[in-house]
This record gives structure tokens, C-alpha cells and sequence, in this order.
């Protein structure tokens, strides 16, 4: 796909990046960023949010105000987003503005499950066999023509398994209907992939053309959140050759700018099916901010502001590992015991909420078997939290 838009314009250190919702993917990318020299305004809902803690400014408004847009606009050199539930209308008017390098188009096809993945079918992407549904009585038809076990998924504003539902049976048709349906509204059912393990590819695209890709990333989910990352992948050579074609194909394929994750399964016999895209840095990126030369967080600001696109070199093995909800007080308690390759990462999140990510370790070791040992360990203190909670 040939992009003409602003094609190769230079943002250099010194200018003032936007940066549109407040988590930890931005407050990331403003650390990284400011190692380099730029300076950051966050807009967010909420006040000192994750992002905003670390930035220059903030702009409090709701993400569909125009006039924040417009502010955003005239106070930035360069505008990008670290979450996908922007308004596209806002994002629209920061494209016209000149600020926004990422093509809203981009955003809008990967922010609904069904626009995604008819692209990536068009493209010739490998994907799950799905349908679009509307009413209950298309969910039992399309369960009849794709077989059990069948997963259905919202269209829109889903993440981490909100708002999915496993059918096991025809039978499970009302109750999945009742937890995630409402008529009138677009749906996917797809059928499940018992895959052999899940795994991602992060690449980018320069406004220059630039293009590069991390090192594979297999992916551990509990409870469908992504709870550890393990680099280098333990899948063959010929598989990780063949999961960066794809990527390589996804970003050919879409008018992608920036960073784009790849989310994809491995099935038994070798096959790789792409499950979701991103177009942001990722979750399961995070291992790249202490293992790779160049941090997702960091490419991500170099695609945007068109500036050469960094070395990608895995320095060292390493195991990500997510701190959900009440983890992070465990891990406030375990802080002395700690080994000395463990990096830790705390989001300074003012809520601590079941499930909600509030950190993640990195633990970089020559020996991904010692790394993986070392995780174990952390593994069996957040499980024993889980046994001690109140029921
Ligand atoms: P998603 O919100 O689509 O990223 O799904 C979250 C997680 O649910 C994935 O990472 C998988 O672990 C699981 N999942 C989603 N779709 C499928 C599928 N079609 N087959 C098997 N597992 C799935």
C-alpha cells in the first residue's frame, strides 16, 4: 500500500508531541520520548492519569470534544494516540490540521472486529472462520454453519475477553446472547482455534516508508489477559519466519503509520491465524523497553515523527510478566527479595481494581530457563493470593 501522506516530514527532538488517552502505553512512550528531548501534552478524561504524571500538560475533556481537538492541534507538532477508543471525527480533524501522521482510516478499520477482519481476509490474511451477526436467530444459523466450539465477540469496545462468550453447544446460543448480545447491534462469531501457543509480532512503519519488526513474542494468556510474554519465542526458525511475513503482509496491506501488533495463534499443524490487530504499542511489546535495542515505545515516536526507525537487536532473553489488580501490593511486599534482573514497572495507577493492570516485571536473563523459573516463583505468590482471597 503506498501512503502519500505527509510523507517523510521530520519532527525533530524539541517539538511537542500530543498524546491522545493517559495509560501506561503513553505514559511509555512519554519516558522514552522525553529521553529524546521531546515535550508532551496528554489528553485524557480523568486528571493525572498514568500518562499525564510523566507529561509537560494535560487537556481534561472528553475524547469526543472537538474543541480539545482543536487545542490539541495548535499546541502540538505532532499528534498520536495510545488507545484505539478515540473519536474518529476528532482524529479527523487532526489529520486535516496536519498533525496527525496516522491515516483515521487505519483506526477505524481496526477499532471494529468486523471491519479488521474483512481487510485482513481481503488481504489474504489467514483468520479464524467467522460470521457477522445481528439477532440471536442469525447467532444459532452461523453456530450450525461453523461448528462447535465457536467464540462470539462485540464489534466494538472489547478488550482482554470483555465482552466475549464461548459456545460449547447449540444450547449455549441464549446465554451467550444474554452475557455479550443486544439485537441490532454487529457481532463476530468465529470458531475457536485450539492453538498451540499465541503469539505476536510488533512492526513499524515510518512516515518515511521505513518498516521493521521486533523479535517474535509468545504470549501466555489467564483468563483471556495477557499475562506473561516470553522472548525468544519457542517456536521453530520456519515459524517465526513465517509469522513476520504476515506481518510484514498486514502492513502492506493497511495504511498503517506507527507501530501495529499483530496478534496471532499458532494451530497444531504449523498454521498462523491472525486473531487482532493493534495499531499502538502493545501489551506485549512491553518486553522490548529493557531487551531490545530500540523500545516499541521508542520506534512508535520515530515512525511519527519520521525519524530513522531504530535497531529492533534482541540484547537478552526475557519474560514479561503482567501485575494485575491486587499483584501489585504483593509485589510492594516481595520488592527486597527480588533478583537482580528483574525490572519493575508501576503504572501509578490511583485505583487498584480487580484484574486491572497496574504494572508488569521484566526479568532479563542470559537463561530463559532461569527467567522462566524466576516467573514461576512470581506465579506462585500471585496464586497464592488467589487461594487466600475471600471468596
Ligand atoms: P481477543 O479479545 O480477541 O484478543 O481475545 C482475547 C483472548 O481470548 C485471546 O488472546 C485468546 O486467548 C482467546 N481467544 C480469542 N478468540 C479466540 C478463538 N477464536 N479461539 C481460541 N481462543 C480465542
Amino acid at each position: 500500500m503506498i501512503l502519500h501522506h505527509q510523507s517523510g516530514r521530520v519532527v525533530p527532538p524539541g517539538s511537542t508531541v500530543g498524546m491522545i488517552g493517559g495509560g501506561q502505553l503513553g505514559r511509555m512512550m512519554i519516558l522514552e520520548g522525553r529521553k529524546m528531548g521531546y515535550r508532551f501534552i496528554v489528553w485524557d478524561q480523568v486528571a493525572d492519569s498514568p500518562a499525564a504524571q510523566v507529561a509537560d500538560k494535560e487537556i481534561v475533556a472528553d475524547y469526543s470534544d472537538r474543541k480539545a481537538a482543536s487545542s490539541l492541534a495548535k499546541a502540538c507538532d505532532v499528534v498520536t494516540y495510545e488507545f484505539e477508543n478515540v473519536d474518529p471525527a476528532c482524529l479527523r480533524l487532526l489529520e486535516q490540521e496536519g498533525v496527525m501522521p496516522q491515516p483515521t482510516h487505519l483506526l477505524e478499520l481496526t477499532r471494529h472486529r468486523v471491519s479488521e477482519k474483512k481487510a485482513l481476509k481481503a488481504a489474504g490474511i489467514p483468520v479464524a472462520p467467522f460470521r457477522i451477526v445481528h439477532q440471536k436467530h442469525e447467532l444459532a444459523t452461523a453456530l450450525s454453519e461453523l461448528g462447535t466450539p465457536a467464540v462470539l465477540k462485540t464489534a466494538t469496545g472489547g478488550y482482554d475477553g470483555k465482552g466475549q462468550s464461548i459456545l460449547h453447544t447449540e444450547e449455549d446460543v441464549s446465554a451467550a446472547w444474554s452475557a455479550v448480545g443486544q439485537d441490532g447491534e454487529a457481532f463476530v462469531l468465529e470458531k475457536f482455534i485450539p492453538f498451540a501457543c499465541e503469539l505476536s509480532v510488533i512492526i513499524a512503519r515510518s512516515t518515511s516508508g521505513e518498516v521493521r519488526t521486533f523479535p517474535l513474542a509468545e504470549n501466555v494468556h489467564r483468563n483471556h489477559v495477557l499475562h506473561q510474554t516470553i522472548v525468544p519465542a519457542r517456536v521453530s526458525d520456519e515459524v517465526a519466519r513465517e509469522a513476520e511475513r504476515v506481518a510484514r503482509l498486514v502492513v502492506e496491506s493497511l495504511p498503517v503509520i506507527g507501530l501495529i501488533a499483530v496478534e496471532m495463534f499458532l494451530t497444531a499443524t504449523g498454521e498462523i491465524i491472525v486473531n487482532e490487530l493493534a495499531p499502538r504499542p502493545h501489551n506485549s511489546g512491553h518486553f522490548t523497553y529493557e531487551a531490545c535495542v530500540t523500545s516499541q515505545f521508542e520506534q512508535h515516536l520515530r515512525a511519527v515523527c519520521g525519524l530513522p526507525l531504530g535497531s529492533t537487536r534482541l540484547l537478552s532473553p526475557v519474560v514479561m510478566v503482567n501485575l494485575l489488580g491486587d499483584d501489585l501490593h504483593l509485589l510492594e511486599r516481595q520488592l527486597p527479595y527480588l533478583p537482580d534482573s528483574v525490572k519493575v514497572h508501576i503504572y501509578g495507577k490511583h485505583e487498584v481494581k480487580a484484574g486491572r493492570k497496574m504494572g508488569h516485571l521484566c526479568i532479563v536473563d542470559e537463561s530463559i530457563t532461569r527467567a522462566l523459573a524466576q516467573a514461576e516463583r512470581i506465579g506462585m505468590w500471585e496464586q497464592k493470593q488467589v487461594e487466600a482471597a475471600p471468596s
